[in-house]
């Protein structure tokens, strides 16, 4: 077996004590395999899941030319006129859901409503708008020159060709994408099954909600926020509550957690305090690839597998992410690290965070060898340029200041001090979060 322990060391930069963020999520990509078991869900049940297989249209959508104006539907030769006007007479219409059946010749035109059947012989419609009706509303004129052969027509096939993909497996089902299926006529899809991620937090200072805060104690909250991120990215979530500081009741939690889930997640006792038993228990029952991150917030970050039995190798498997205690810094780490990999076991395709350039309103102290993601409020100037403004506290602690922020600035790893108006990378995170 290959441990990733093994593996993570021949990954270039690879510094177990400070890992820049790129060699971590390198590291952890590889690891993410993807579950491969597959569901058939109603179309309304596929929203944000993840699809499994190529969706091939079975028809041409729309399915026959049609027209995209209200207006008068003709064959284009009659634009071939040395005069200066077209004359048509009308021969009848059409309407959506209502073909015209007859035939069309050169000097007759069709009255058609957008969505119509485009008539047989007719090739091009003049907007009604552009024309002028005789007094008895027999016969159209309209200026030679005001279209084109083919105007206003939509083809058949044009959204959507019969025996192309329409989708892609690995596709995370959006609203388009549902109405696009239904416009195929197709009712239900196979999806990949559900991630199953299991988290719990670790402190003997926490307290679930509902139980009195004595003095030194405080509420978790961790479990509340990742229990929120993992929702938005559609994971089947498995709450395990709060876990002391004993090695014996971590050991118990995280071998319960790998035998029912597919990803565990903690947070808490991961850097070097005396009650941070997480990594030494890694080493015992479990592979450890890193537990240090060269990143701000999120340096303590244990990454490995864990296994439901006694030793490495024994039970059920999963994968493992010890993210630290701070509030913020979970949530960092959890999208700059944790994300791609369960969208990857998702079986999806993840698409990277959008990053920005925007100039910062601030100079901001910067330690070159680190990744930070501070947290920053963006906005466009009445020229459209963004500009970001660091919220206040960047104190790993104040989760008030992720609500505040609608953004990331990352300040990438080279990257020293940035003085007030320098452009900086920003990651808007506003309806991701
Ligand atoms: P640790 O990484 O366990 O040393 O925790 C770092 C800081 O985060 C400490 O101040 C903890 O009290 C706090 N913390 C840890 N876990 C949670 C949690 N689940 N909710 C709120 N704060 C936490
Ligand atoms: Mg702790």
């Amino acid at each position: 077996m290959t441990t990733l322990n093994e593996f993570s060391s021949c990954v270039a930069q690879y510094d177990p004590h400070a890992l820049p963020v790129s060699a971590a999520q390198a590291i952890v990509r590889q690891w993410a395999t993807p579950v491969t078991a597959v569901e058939r869900v109603p179309l309304r049940d596929a929203l944000g899941r993840v699809l499994a297989a190529d969706i091939v249209s079975p028809i041409n959508v729309p399915s026959h030319d049609n027209s995209a104006m209200d207006g008068y539907a003709f064959n284009s030769a009659a634009l071939a006129t040395s005069e200066s006007t077209v004359n048509l007479t009308i021969a009848g219409k059409a309407l959506a859901g209502h073909p015209f059946q007859g035939h069309v010749d050169t000097t007759q035109c069709v009255r058609v409503m957008t969505g119509a059947c485009m008539p047989a012989d007719c090739d091009t419609v003049v907007p009604q708008e552009l024309v002028e009706r005789s007094a008895d509303s027999t016969s159209i004129r309209f200026a030679a020159n005001a279209l084109r052969a083919g105007a206003n027509r939509r083809l058949a096939g044009e959204d959507l060709a019969r025996g192309h993909a329409a989708l892609r497996a690995g596709r995370i089902m959006r609203a388009s994408d549902l109405g696009l299926l239904a416009s195929l006529g197709i009712g239900e899809v196979n999806v990949r099954r559900r991630l199953r991620v299991a988290f719990f937090s670790t402190g003997d200072e926490l307290r679930s909600l509902g139980e009195p805060l004595d003095p030194g104690s405080v509420y978790d909250s961790n479990r509340y926020t990742l229990f929120a991120m993992l929702r938005r990215l559609n994971m089947d979530t498995l709450d395990l509550g709060v876990v002391r500081d004993e090695p014996a009741a971590l050991e118990a939690a995280l071998r319960s957690a790998a035998a029912s889930a597919d990803v565990v997640l903690t947070s808490g006792g991961v850097s070097v305090g005396e009650a941070d038993f997480t990594k030494q228990l890694l080493q015992t029952f479990g592979d450890v690839a890193f537990w240090s991150l060269a990143m701000r917030p999120g340096r303590p970050l244990a990454f490995g597998r864990v296994w439901s039995g006694a030793h490495p190798g024994l039970g059920l498997p999963a994968l493992f992410f010890g993210l630290p205690g701070n509030p913020v810094a979970v949530m960092v780490t959890f999208y700059q690290i944790v994300r791609e990999a369960l969208l990857l076991m998702s079986g999806a395709t993840p698409q990277p965070l959008p990053v920005l350039r925007a100039a910062s309103r601030q100079a901001i102290r910067k330690r070159a060898g680190r990744t930070e993601y501070q947290r920053g409020v963006a906005g466009q100037d009445a020229h459209g340029q963004w500009h970001v403004t660091p919220t206040g506290s960047q104190s790993s602690g104040v989760l008030s200041s992720m609500s505040e922020a609608n953004c990331f600035i990352v300040l990438g790893h080279d990257e020293a001090d940035i003085g007030e108006g320098e452009h900086v990378d920003i990651m808007l995170f506003d309806g991701l979060i």
